[in-house]
C-alpha cells in the first residue's frame, strides 16, 4: 500500500455521471478521533470493505469473510484504492456495468484510536505504521469493539498482489462469535438488509 496515494485511482475507476458513489473532495479529519466504516458489498463476490480514516482519505481493504471478534481468526484483507471520506456514508446500489456493481450497506461505523508502536514501544503515527506493514488500533464501533491489527504478509513485488491479515486482539471484547451471514446482516444506519436496500433503490431483485 502506498499511503501517499491520492484519490486518483478511485476517480479513474468510476464515472460519476453514472454512479451514485461520492466523488469526494472534503479534506481534513472530521472529528476528534479518526473514523472507520465497514461496508458489506454484494459485488461479483460478496465481501466486506474495511476502511480507516488516515491522511484525509479512507484507507481500504476488501475482507472476503469480514472482520471477526475471535482472535484465532486471521481474516484475509486485500488492499483496495483509497476512498474519499464521504464514502463512509455510502449505501445503495452501484449500477450494472459500473465498477463494483452491486449493493452496499454500512454494516458498522465509529471511530478508532491508534495503538501502533515501534519495537521500542514508542507510539507510531498511523500512516507510518501502515507503511511499515503493521498497524494496531482500538475500534469504537456499534458492532466492533476493542483492539485489532492489520499486518501485511505479502507485498506486491514478484507480481503478486499485496495482502494483509486482519486479526482481533485477545482483549476484553474478544469473543468466539463469528461474523454474521452477510445476506442476513443489517445496515447500522437503516436496519435494512442488502436485499431490502436493493429493493428500495428500485433495483428489483437481489443481485
Ligand atoms: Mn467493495
Amino acid at each position: 500500500m502506498r499511503t501517499t496515494d491520492t484519490l486518483a485511482e478511485y476517480h479513474r475507476r468510476r464515472d460519476f455521471s453514472r454512479t451514485s458513489e461520492p466523488e469526494g473532495g472534503r479534506t481534513g479529519p472530521s472529528g476528534d478521533r479518526p473514523s472507520f466504516v465497514v461496508q458489506i458489498h454484494d459485488a461479483t463476490a460478496m465481501h466486506f470493505d474495511f476502511r480507516l480514516e488516515a491522511d484525509g482519505v479512507l484507507k481500504s481493504w476488501a475482507v472476503p469473510k469480514g472482520p471477526s471478534r475471535d482472535p484465532h481468526d486471521k481474516r484475509l484483507a486485500m488492499p483496495t484504492e483509497d476512498h474519499p471520506l464521504e464514502y463512509r456514508d455510502f449505501e445503495g446500489v452501484i449500477g450494472e456495468g459500473e465498477y463494483g456493481a452491486g449493493t452496499v450497506i454500512v454494516w458498522d461505523e465509529g471511530t478508532y484510536r491508534n495503538l501502533s508502536t515501534d519495537r521500542a514501544g514508542h507510539e507510531l503515527p498511523f500512516t507510518e505504521a501502515l507503511e511499515r506493514g503493521h498497524a494496531s488500533f482500538h475500534l469504537y464501533g456499534r458492532k466492533l469493539h476493542g483492539g485489532y491489527s492489520l499486518t501485511r504478509f505479502r507485498d506486491d513485488r514478484a507480481g503478486e498482489r499485496e495482502a494483509w491479515l486482519l486479526v482481533k486482539h485477545a482483549d476484553g471484547s474478544a469473543s468466539a462469535d463469528s461474523t454474521p451471514d452477510p445476506a442476513r446482516a443489517r445496515s447500522v444506519r437503516t436496519g435494512h438488509t442488502l436485499k431490502q436496500t436493493a429493493e428500495e433503490a428500485g433495483a428489483g431483485s437481489e443481485r
